[in-house]
């Protein structure tokens, strides 16, 4: 657990399923326990919503909600906020435009499902107002009133607009492809999606959607405290991907979206890709090279996944990264390597 990442999805305050109880006390978590359990998984920055925005289903009590995330947003660098908006209060429209002001707030929040509107009929009144802003959106996705294709004639025709749709792999229906369908027929790249989902659990969703979609377009969410962060954030970590996808989505694409709110980056620990090789032998000859000459790396072996997803042999690959501050000098080895085995041949 030690790549460093950004969570784009996370709550916190009171939580009323008002169907299960159970649930109702074990995901009512205060921002101290969501900030240490992030902290525990070297997660730097966690965006949150309050529950109470948005629970119960259509009787919560969102200006409430957003008050008490400016409370606890205060100036904590672990700590941004997403004011939720309910359009069909009017009220809350103006709420948010002033929170939108402030210097912890990440952009708005919508829950169509939970506030009982058709994204199709409130996507017009919501994307002219985030434009307006120059707000992110991000929003639930995948059920009742918030299935992802319904948002995609308002990014169409609000080009500038920028919205992150939760939940890769939420499917009312059933079905696991439909966040990733609605990216695809987006005629801008303004488009996310995001990890947090119970059905990321299943070997091959968040690996599928990267061969679908790219990685620049996924964003790492964990939706803590109703899911467990350090299971959502291993399963990116341990994905069958290579290291740059990996730091795109947990931290690099979210840093984009955020801008001058992004924490400073994790230079100090970062390492870079050096190449990537196709065989074990080729992997440990480099690897020796480097060693020879004091040079620190990290390698990362996987089976690229288009080929067993399509019953083919996996193809092997093999990256191996250094630290920055070596890379120069790992790239001359790699080419004295290269040279060698040129003469060799
Ligand atoms: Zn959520």
């Amino acid at each position: 657990m030690k790549m460093p990442a950004i969570d784009m999805h996370g709550h916190f305050g009171p939580c009323v399923t008002e169907d299960n109880p159970l649930c109702d006390v074990w995901w009512s978590r205060g921002i101290d326990l969501v900030k240490s359990r992030a902290r525990d998984v070297n997660i730097r920055l966690t965006v949150v919503s309050p529950l109470r925005s948005i629970m119960p289903e259509g009787a919560s009590d969102p200006i409430a909600g957003n008050e008490e995330a400016l409370n606890i947003a205060g100036d904590d660098p672990e700590i941004l906020f997403w004011a939720v908006l309910d359009p069909t209060k009017a009220a809350c429209f103006d709420q948010v435009g002033e929170l939108l002001n402030h210097p912890r707030c990440a952009g708005i929040k919508l829950h169509p499902h939970w506030h009982r509107y058709e994204i199709a009929d409130k996507g017009d009144e919501i994307f002219r107002f985030a434009v307006e802003h120059s707000a992110l959106l991000m929003s639930h996705s995948g059920d009742r009133y918030s299935f992802p294709e319904s948002f995609i004639p308002f990014t169409n025709e609000y080009p500038e607009a920028r919205l992150i749709l939760a939940h890769l792999g939420n499917d009312a229906d059933g079905g696991l492809e439909r966040q990733v369908r609605a990216l695809q027929q987006c005629v801008t790249p303004n488009v996310w999606v995001d990890t947090s989902s119970a059905k990321s659990v299943y070997v091959g969703l968040v690996e599928w959607a990267v061969e679908e979609l790219g990685s620049d377009r996924i964003v790492f969410g964990s939706d803590t405290p109703l899911y467990s962060v350090a299971s959502q954030k291993a399963r990116i970590e341990f994905a069958e991907l290579s290291l740059s996808d990996k730091r795109n989505i947990l931290w690099d694409n979210a840093a984009f979206l955020l801008g001058e709110l992004a924490p400073e980056g994790p230079t100090d620990e970062r390492t870079v890709p050096l190449c990537t090789v196709e065989s074990d032998v080729e992997a440990q000859l480099v690897q020796d090279a480097l060693s020879e000459r004091d040079i620190s790396y990290t390698s990362d072996s996987f089976d690229a996944f288009s080929s067993i997803y399509f019953g083919k042999t996996p193809k092997r690959r093999i990256d191996i990264c250094v630290f920055e501050r070596d890379l120069e000098q790992a790239r001359s080895v790699l080419r004295e390597l290269r040279d060698k085995s040129a003469e060799g041949r």
